[in-house]
């Protein structure tokens, strides 16, 4: 028996056949597992890499217990039992990377600089600005207590402490204690290879002539810019025309070098538009369709080797599908663990949304800072999933859920700031 399905229209309420976002999101992380291979790299070049083993110390860091200051090392209990005006002679220095060989006794004290061992005996240092100094003695002025400005040996990091976990995404911070462990290399994940084309008769490469009805290709640039901040390797298959014979050569390359392949257009339901069939010749199509905007003709498809992202060509619906999808789906082949969440946080709308409940949209919005600490938000005007300087402009994408309808300005709405997306 035939069963009538109504051809999908902007105007339902409910978007015919098409996923949720976050099940499709669901979806994909299902299916992506993190890149086995692994390399042993200098530690110059492990900044944004993943580490592929767990750094743990061998020794304390700091090594010794030193001065936070420039002042005078002393024992703390000799100051327990005087006030302001107690005397202590100065025996001494203790310079960083010089430490003084003596032992501090009863109402002595080392002259000691910020880094320099703490001199055997003591286990305090007075800074110079808070005590009078003459005739070789030091007086003490206000109330010190014992233990003041001292770092104690192993209070970074402690002999056997595990530091790092595999699965770090590693920080400028991370870079520095595995350098502090005196450690100059590091195992980590491979990169993940990314497979990136863009599709479409119409598209041409910076460089060459623009005929009428083509323009130049930027979304492939978009990506490349976007994916700059993983640990990827970019295998660029350039332009490919709407041509079933050339997409379908040019998906087996990009399946057989790559754990993820990118393309661009092609994937909604015009009369050019092959991508969708090349795929399903070639695995299994997860989704063709999510309820969002933009981007609703996103699909994605697990491969015999790899995964596929069919992204629709329209500028803007790249980059918001990139980001949602695309992205979380390359941090876990990376192998980043535990999973980043993404960070979001509520503003005051400065203006109206319009939305239809049923679907997840993302508009480009700016987030700014008022006055008063508050934050709120303005949608960048025009919204048309081609207008790439919408995105340009915006520093932000309020997300309006699937269930939610319009929204008025002074209500409160969801917003991902750019920079918080890697
Ligand atoms: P499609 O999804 O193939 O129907 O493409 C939708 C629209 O996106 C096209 O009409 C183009 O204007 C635009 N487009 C597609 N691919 C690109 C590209 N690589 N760079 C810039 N714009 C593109
Ligand atoms: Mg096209």
């Amino acid at each position: 028996m035939n069963t009538f399905k109504p051809a999908p229209s902007c105007t339902d309420t409910n978007e015919y056949g098409s996923l949720r976002a976050d099940d499709a999101l669901n979806q994909i992380l299902e299916r992506v597992e993190p890149v086995s291979g692994t390399e042993q790299i200098p530690l110059q070049r492990a900044g944004g890499r993943v580490l592929a083993q767990s750094i743990r110390s061998d020794f304390n860091v700091p090594a010794h217990t030193n001065s936070a200051v420039d002042g005078y090392a002393l024992r703390g209990r000799d100051l327990d039992s005087a006030g302001p005006g107690t005397e202590f002679r100065i025996i001494g220095t203790a310079l960083a990377g010089e430490p003084f060989p003596g032992t501090v006794g009863p109402s002595e004290c080392v002259r000691i600089m910020t880094g320099a061992v703490l001199a055997q005996g003591a286990d305090t240092v007075l800074m110079q600005e808070h005590v009078e100094i003459g005739g070789g003695v030091i007086r003490t002025q206000a109330t010190h207590r014992s233990g003041d400005n001292v770092r104690l040996a192993g209070e970074d990091i402690r002999q056997g402490e595990t530091i790092l976990d595999p699965g770090r995404l590693c920080t400028p911070a991370d870079i520095g204690l595995i350098a502090s462990l005196g450690r100059g290399e590091v195992r980590v994940k491979r990169p993940v290879r990314v497979g990136l084309l863009s599709t479409g008769t119409e598209i041409r490469s910076i460089g060459t002539p623009l005929e009428e009805g083509t323009l130049y290709d930027s979304n492939r640039h978009t990506l490349q810019a976007a994916l700059q901040k993983l640990p990827v390797e970019i295998n660029d298959y350039g332009i490919v025309a709407d041509d079933r014979t050339i997409l379908d050569q040019t998906f087996a390359n990009a399946e057989r070098d790559n754990d993820i392949t990118i393309s661009t257009g092609g994937v909604s339901v015009g009369d050019a538009d092959h991508t969708r069939a090349c795929i399903e010749a070639r695995g299994q199509v997860v989704f063709s369709k999510v309820a969002i905007k933009p981007g609703r003709p996103l699909t994605f498809a697990s491969l015999s080797s790899g995964f596929f992202f069919g992204l629709p060509g329209n500028p803007v619906a790249v980059m918001v599908t990139y980001y949602q999808f695309v992205l979380p789906a390359l941090k876990k082949l990376a192998g980043i663990e535990p999973m980043p969440k993404g960070l979001t946080l509520r503003a005051q709308t400065l203006n109206r949304f319009r939305k239809k409940p049923g679907r997840t949209e993302y508009q480009r919005a700016i987030l700014s800072r008022e006055e008063n600490g508050s934050w709120s938000v303005a949608s960048t005007g025009r919204q048309g999933s081609g207008i790439l300087r919408s995105m340009s402009l915006a520093n932000a994408f309020v997300i309006l859920a699937h269930d939610e309808s319009t929204v008025e300005p002074g209500a409160d709405v969801t917003v991902q700031p750019f920079e918080t997306l890697l």
